[in-house]
């Protein structure tokens, strides 16, 4: 088995993990919808790689969407600039309950590299309530799935609980 087979395959198994963990919160597929607040695009490439892994494994349940109205996670890459940021608020305020918010990248986890910078706010943190971090210039699909996959065991987790860590 060679280097790339083996990482696919462990990206594909991260996928569909997540898509089990999705069906399991949520009852159905899981949405996705995702912004970008003023990237480079390096985060978006590593974005459109997991998408695809997670396409190869048919309809297993997570989608990204256009439409916030039916979006369960809100994944927002970039430094967060002043021109961008009103737009990732506006989406986020469209969403329904339960929704969550995922910063992906150094850029969206504090400004990055482009911290400091007159129209740069700081990242993601700086304009919404953020439930989780995943950081990386940029992070890598495996990385970025298993990020997704954190968030919606902890929510089930503390939700079984009865306090969960969600933005419900
Ligand atoms: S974290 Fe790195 S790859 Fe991602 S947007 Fe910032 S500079 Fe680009």
């Amino acid at each position: 088995m060679t280097q790339s087979t083996k990482h696919s395959d462990i990206v594909q198994g991260l996928a569909a993990r997540l898509a089990a963990a999705g069906e399991t919160l949520l009852g159905r597929s899981l949405a996705i919808r995702h912004v970008d607040a003023g990237s480079c695009g390096g985060c978006e490439m590593e974005l459109l790689s997991a998408t695809l892994m997670w396409d190869h494994l048919g309809c297993h349940g997570i989608c990204m969407v256009e439409d916030p109205r039916s979006a369960d996670i809100l994944l927002i890459t970039g430094v967060s600039s002043t021109g961008l940021a009103e737009a990732a608020r506006q989406c986020l305020a469209a969403m329904a309950r339960p929704r969550f918010v995922v910063a992906v990248g150094d850029c969206a986890a504090d400004g990055g590299i482009f911290k400091g910078s007159p129209s740069v706010l700081g990242g993601a943190a700086a304009i919404l309530p953020v439930d989780l971090v995943i950081s990386g210039c940029p992070p890598s699909p495996a990385r970025i799935i298993s990020g997704l996959l954190t968030v919606l065991d902890a929510n089930r987790a503390a939700s079984a609980l009865g306090s969960p860590v969600g933005r419900l």
